[in-house]
């Protein structure tokens, strides 16, 4: 019976007309895949970096993208939280703390802590029976997740685990702004300040886009172009300044500027976000701490440099005005100020004709 359904499929599957329906099938799937990574809200992009796709196990995607929709978390966060917990899975031994399976779920956390032997750290002897039953994690309050639909929620299935850990963080996102959520969320999957830094900035570079795009409320914006430091005008150094050595920018800066938004002098693309700071044999210094550049088209680009942190990643379309960062002193500096440089074909250029617009 089966070889005589089994022949005429057969054929069929090497007819040019099935190879090309099968073909079209494919782009349509590719489409409906990749054309769907570039969801982006009002505020937030999750775009996927390189170094995601370099990083991420592919096969691992469609399980985040899942269930990061079913619970309204991001994927690349739950990628970002699955790399730390067990190097996507290349690690899952059972943690000094007894923490299980591909996301180093507590016994207790996965099953609800109002087991009967749950306490401490969450650490119980539950046996396998009742950890992974979907009826059990239900009555005692956990948060396993039977995705796969086997009838068990099991810690070391991947599926599950990885729906329990979207189903875990969910419910954890409290706070005002995106950031803070995530972050608050991270922080109650592992209580530590060094972890939820670890993996929160780990998503940052998985999602090259994700910022917040917010303009400065403070923003003075002529046109298209806006003065780069909403909080001060105040000019401390300029393009070429005699006191300085080669000095091809213009420096912002004035007291309680340490913090503050830098905003991006026109519309373009984060080009590079990166730290640079290094001592010479002879012993000087150098280096533009955290900067971003921006490529604004027609061979314009800008440089923001000292930023106190790492500034919004490279790859992101900034709009005129908005936040890319903040004043710091990182790299070499003598004090918290922007260093702002106007570059045409890739040569500095005094920024002030570029600025004339917005100085009184
Ligand atoms: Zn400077």
């Amino acid at each position: 019976m089966k070889k005589s359904i089994a022949l005429p499929l057969a054929g069929l599957a090497l007819s040019p007309l099935f190879i090309m329906g099968a073909l079209l099938v494919f782009i349509m799937l590719l489409v409906a895949v990749f054309g769907g990574t570039e969801q982006t809200s009002d505020f937030y992009s999750v775009e996927m970096s390189e170094l995601a796709a370099n990083e991420i196990p592919s096969e691992f995607i469609p399980h985040y993208k899942a269930a990061g929709e079913k619970y309204g978390v991001n994927w690349l966060l739950l990628a970002s939280i699955h790399r730390q917990e067990t190097n996507f899975s290349r690690n899952l031994a059972v943690s000094s703390a007894g923490a299980l399976g591909h996301t180093q779920f507590m016994p207790c956390t996965f099953v609800g802590w109002s087991y009967p032997t749950c306490g401490g750290l969450g650490n119980a002897p539950i046996p396998e029976s009742v950890l992974t039953s979907p009826g059990q994690i239900k009555n005692y309050g956990g948060y396993g997740v039977d995705a796969n639909d086997d009838g068990k929620a099991d810690p070391w299935d991947l599926e599950d685990a990885i729906h329990t850990m979207a189903n875990y963080i969910s419910q954890n996102l409290k706070g005002a702004t995106e950031e803070e959520k995530m972050k608050n969320a991270l922080f109650i999957y592992n209580q530590s300040d060094e972890y939820v830094q670890e993996v929160f900035t780990r998503f940052m570079t998985y999602s090259n886009g994700f910022v917040e795009r917010k303009i400065s409320a403070g923003a003075l914006i002529a046109g298209d172009i806006a003065w780069p430091v909403p909080f001060t005008q105040r000019i401390t150094s300029s393009y070429l300044d005699p006191n300085r050595n080669n000095h091809v920018g213009i420096d912002i800066a004035s007291p309680g500027v340490n913090g503050t938004e830098i905003v991006a002098y026109m519309a373009g693309v984060v080009i590079k976000s990166e730290y640079h700071y290094k001592v010479l044999p002879s012993g000087k210094a150098l280096g533009w701490g955290h900067y971003v550049r921006i490529d604004h088209g027609n061979e314009l680009h800008t440089i923001y440099a000292h930023m106190i942190k790492p500034g919004i990643p490279a790859g992101t379309k900034v709009k005129v005005g908005q936040v890319i960062g903040y004043v710091g002193s990182t790299g070499k500096s003598t004090g918290p100020h922007l260093h702002f440089e106007t570059l045409v074909n890739g040569k500095a250029v005094d920024p002030i004709p570029y600025l004339n617009k917005l100085i009184n």
